[in-house]
């Protein structure tokens, strides 16, 4: 549905044709499509920030969009700001006494009583908007049926996958669909005690990905995460999710995820399909049943059937996801920060902490208030692990090379970075007896194809075939496992790119080990990126683009 409107006779915004209370016929309102209610929690914290008496409003009263505050459909203020260091400002866009003075005049309603008047005044909109969501979920498990094991619900803890998974068990009547959560770590308490309390009071099965290394673990190897080098995301949630799936799916086995996607929420994610046969996670389909939803339809789905939701919206918060995500508004960030002190003072001790590690030019309660961080994105970095994602070339020759690496070379693991190489390109590996410290590759005619001969500190490289082209693709190639081989920090990164579960990132042994018999030179871990590291590449580049151009500029 794209229609919306407010109905300034029962105070209730509609998303049907007309009111179903009192019959007034609709408009159609784009920006109230992306509309979310505002509780008392929020009112009270703008208050308290401000100064303003936003709290006299009552939880519900106001609809807010866009930064603009709605009363009664129309826009009474905006708010301006608010960040991890500063607080917000209201701006009244209506004349504020006499706004108030007019709601002083009118009768309170109570929350309860307005949900019902929600339901009533949209009953058959709504009641068309489940059903088909309802259809969709029955009839994408109908026609996917026989190439799926299990059923599950993505549940992050956000409003849009509790909407979701009361949909999803009306659909299969009944609770009997496991919930997958991921704990990326960087959850707020809000959300981890919602989601606890979500699983017992509904009575779900609910499994939980844990990464195998924590975010401020991770961070300190990579860096902070930008909105380029979103390591957290392949390393808390796509890699646990993945490994999770791989311990309860049968070999070849697929899962079916509903997730709470919509086109709305960005830009990328409008170019979306309702089903996706291939995805991120190679072990599952998933199908996206209020893709075409607005804010509003959910809003008003959740308020008429009284959907438990995570307390974060009550504080304002619009989107729930990571405390620190290199995604999240300024808004976000202001509410966290509001809601749980300790978890932020951690993180801007952090900010803190990365910027001066950086000689950052700039103010550093700046660089942080305007979330600088989040555009880092090019420049090189002054980190002490970046030099583990460089390699040098220390000799050059006629297909001949002398690398010089970072870390201790060590044949016995070296070996399994070369092994997705061997596969590619169709070598046998040889190793020369006396030492062990040469590998000779050899073609699938025994023929000897190059030489690697290993030092402490380097790893020289002899190629005998004629084919020139051959030999810079494969030298590309190993320069990336080399790189894997100093900075890997164990993410799980490329164990999700290999859906031939060949590779194993083990964290607590420090290990990376690639299965020769599962690996079939597909190639798709070596080029992760183009440094054959998500870890590397991040720790790697270190200026945000602002921070560049005043360092050019003088
Ligand atoms: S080499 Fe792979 S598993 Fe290791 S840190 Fe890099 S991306 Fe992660
Ligand atoms: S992704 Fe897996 S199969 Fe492909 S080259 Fe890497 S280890 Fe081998
Ligand atoms: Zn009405």
């Amino acid at each position: 549905m794209d229609m919306a409107y407010f109905c300034s006779k029962c105070k209730i915004p509609i998303i049907g044709d007309q009111c179903e209370i009192c019959g007034k016929p609709g408009g159609n309102t784009k920006t109230l499509l992306k509309s979310s209610p505002v509780f008392k929690e929020e009112l009270q914290m703008l208050s308290e920030a401000t100064g303003e008496p936003v709290d006299e409003f009552n939880s519900l009263e106001l609809w807010t969009a866009n930064r603009y505050y709605y009363y009664e459909g129309k826009k009474i203020f905006k708010v301006i700001g608010g960040n991890l260091i500063e607080n917000p400002q209201i701006k009244w866009v209506k004349n504020k006494k006499m706004v108030l003075d007019k709601l002083n005049r009118y009768d309170r309603f109570d929350e309860d009583e307005y949900c019902y008047r929600v339901k009533e005044a949209n009953r058959f909109a709504l009641g068309t908007l489940e059903e088909k969501a309802i259809r969709f979920v029955r009839e994408t498990i109908e026609k996917l049926g026989k190439q799926i094991e299990y059923k599950a619900v993505s549940f992050s803890g956000g409003k849009d996958s509790v909407v979701v998974s009361y949909l999803v068990r009306k659909a299969l009547g009944s609770n009997g669909i496991l919930h997958i959560f991921a704990n990326t770590t960087l959850e707020n308490p809000d959300t981890l005690n919602f989601v606890e309390d979500f699983a017992n009071n509904e009575r779900i099965f609910l499994l939980k990905a844990e990464p195998q290394q924590s975010f401020l673990k991770l961070v300190d190897k990579a860096l902070l995460p930008s909105r380029i080098h979103r390591w957290c995301c392949t390393a808390l949630k796509i890699a646990p999710i993945e490994k999770l799936l791989r311990q309860i799916l049968e070999p070849r086995a697929k899962i079916l995820m509903f997730d709470g996607i919509r086109h709305e929420e960005s830009s990328r994610r409008k170019k979306y399909e309702s089903v996706e046969l291939k995805s991120k996670i190679a072990l599952q389909i998933i199908a996206r049943p209020i893709l075409k939803w607005s804010t509003l339809e959910e809003w008003i789905y959740i308020l008429s059937n009284q959907i438990p939701i995570n307390d974060s919206y009550k504080y304002g918060m619009r989107r729930v996801g990571c405390s620190l995500c290199p995604l999240n508004s300024s808004w976000s960030e202001y509410v966290i920060k509001f809601q749980s002190y300790p978890l932020v003072r951690d993180y801007t001790n952090l900010l803190y902490k990365f910027a001066k590690s950086q000689n950052i030019q700039v103010n550093i309660a700046d660089y942080i208030a305007n979330g600088q961080w989040k555009a880092r994105a090019g420049g090189s970095s002054k980190h002490k692990y970046s030099v583990l994602s460089e390699i040098s070339i220390l000799e050059r020759d006629y297909k001949f090379i002398r690398i010089g690496l970072s870390k201790v070379v060590k044949l016995v693991s070296i070996k399994e970075y070369l092994k997705p190489l061997n596969k590619k390109y169709q070598f046998k590996s040889f190793e020369s007896k006396i030492g062990r410290k040469t590998i000779f590759l050899l073609s699938k005619k025994q023929k000897i194809v190059s030489k690697i001969s290993i030092d402490k500190e380097s790893l020289s490289v002899w190629w005998f075939e004629k084919d020139g082209s051959s030999y810079r693709q494969f030298l590309a190639d190993l320069k990336k496992q080399l790189i894997k081989y100093q900075f890997c920090a164990y993410c799980g990164g490329c164990e999700t790119k290999c859906v031939f579960q060949a590779i194993t990132a083990d964290a607590e042994y420090q290990k990376y080990t690639v299965d020769s018999d599962k690996c079939i030179g597909c190639g798709e871990c070596i080029s992760i990126n183009k440094i054959g590291c998500l870890l590397a590449k991040s720790a790697k580049t270190t200026i945000p683009y602002k921070i560049m151009e005043e360092v050019a500029n003088g």
